[in-house]
């Protein structure tokens, strides 16, 4: 007999994204055949990567590339490095993807890759050839009209380099436009760094003009501390917020008073542990704290969670004993949808991963417009027209939801739904046959 699978396996992460579009359809005004046409990914394609180790040794590891939806215009999205990268994580990565694109309105549908590996056990060496020897297996699937890549989990900006200097030599042109979020000095754009927390922060300043909260009053507890949660705990710790604790895969810290965000910046990248220090220059002293598992730090009492790390963190098992009553998903999937079920019984506020972290993919689209036009922009211009789409688009899904006594994230479905559904529909639906049979 087949063992009994568990709850959240990789098998029911794409079907649990598929009944998000389910429960957003009806305040969409989208045709159903719209719908299903959403439920299947257009094309995606498995390789594998022979690499030569630093020892002599040949390692063949598994890649894959899913483009979800065109619709809109090409497929973007980045490529995860993650020993737990599967087939279905891709494909709902890749929805989650045609979505984002749709809620903040850029002319893109969704793509997504990943590789099966643990970065941290690669030389950087070994690292280059694995993601050279990727970028050669999927050239031809992927193209700045096509299909654009980007970064995710576990990947940056000088692998993103690696892989348009790999395109490059293949197509014999220089393609920056291949890829986003590449290195400044290799086509990147200013402000995609710190695009995908900035992005979360813009969304938290306009709740907090809703809410009328004061900085200073706010507990912030983050889930996950690389690219994106230490950007938006740097932010929000600049503007007064009260930052009580942190982690990373290994464990975290909790302090009600809150830590110098910049000092636990500055150990993280020295030493790679999060430590609770205070640092004057070079010289950093460690603070009181109390060592907290992740589990625990999703349960802390804060009045923001935000959950920076990896999917299916917030499940129905643990959804009861969340207390914060507004969480931001700054990673893509954090919750379950069970674990939704209980949070919006409960009359939590959730921020949904489709809006709080679309910065990334935003600043990405600004990269891709500055490589096509050859005309670079202004770290300010940057950070205006984010913050421009960043609030319009909370505005219109927070008064979407509040017209419709929904939660916040099938409001940013139907938000997305609409946009993806008048495209789907303008290309021709069974209605529009129908009535022009003639
Ligand atoms: N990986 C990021 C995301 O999940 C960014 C994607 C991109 O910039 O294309 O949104």
């Amino acid at each position: 007999m087949p063992a009994a699978e568990p709850e959240h396996t990789e098998k029911n992460i794409f079907t649990d994204a598929i009944k998000r579009l389910d429960s957003a359809a009806e305040y969409a005004q989208i045709e159903l055949e719209a719908i299903e046409r959403l439920k299947h990914p257009k094309a995606f394609i498995q390789v594998s990567i022979p690499v030569r180790m630093d020892d002599g040794s040949l390692r063949i590891f598994t890649g894959y590339r899913v483009r979800h939806d065109d619709t809109r215009g090409p497929t973007k999205g980045g490529i995860r490095y993650h020993p737990d990268v599967s087939l279905n994580e891709v494909k709902a990565l890749a929805l989650w993807m045609t979505c984002k694109c749709a809620v903040v309105g850029i002319p893109y549908g969704g793509g997504k890759g990943g590789i099966i590996v643990n970065p941290k056990e690669l030389s950087p060496m070994e690292l280059e050839r694995l993601s050279r020897g990727f970028i050669g297996l999927i050239a031809d699937f992927i193209g700045p009209d096509t299909d654009i890549p980007a970064p995710d989990v576990y990947t940056n900006a000088r692998i993103m380099g690696w892989m348009m200097d790999e395109y490059s030599k293949i197509r014999r042109a220089y393609t920056p436009a291949v890829i986003t979020g590449k290195p400044l000095s290799l086509g990147g754009s200013l402000g995609r760094d710190d695009a995908t927390g900035r992005g979360a922060y813009y969304c938290i300043k306009e709740l907090e003009k809703r809410r009328r909260w004061k900085p200073k009053d706010i507990r912030v507890a983050v889930q996950g501390f690389g690219n994106a949660g230490q950007h938006v705990a740097h932010l929000l710790h600049s503007d007064g917020y009260r930052i009580v604790a942190v982690s990373d895969s290994r464990g975290g810290i909790h302090r009600t008073q809150g830590f110098d965000i910049p000092s636990l910046i500055q150990i993280k990248n020295e030493t790679r542990l999060v430590k609770a220090v205070y640092c004057d220059g070079s010289v950093c002293e460690a603070v009181e704290s109390e060592n907290v598992t992740n589990e625990q730090l999703l349960e802390l009492d804060v009045d923001i969670l935000i959950p920076a790390a990896l999917e299916n963190q917030i499940t129905a098992d643990n959804a009861p004993r969340i207390k914060a009553p507004v969480v931001i998903e700054v990673a893509n999937g954090p919750i379950t949808s069970d674990g939704d079920a209980v949070l919006n019984k409960k009359g939590t506020l959730v921020v949904p991963d489709i809006l709080a972290n679309a910065g990334g993919v935003t600043v990405s689209y600004f990269e891709w417009v500055q490589n096509r036009q050859g005309y670079y922009w202004q770290l300010e211009q940057v950070h205006q027209r984010l913050q421009e789409i960043m609030s319009r688009e909370f505005h219109a899904i927070f008064d979407l939801m509040e017209e419709k006594k929904i939660d916040m994230r099938t409001a940013a479905y139907a938000h997305a739904l609409r946009r993806i559904g008048q495209a789907i529909e303008a290309s021709g639906t069974r209605r529009y046959f129908s009535n022009h049979s003639d």
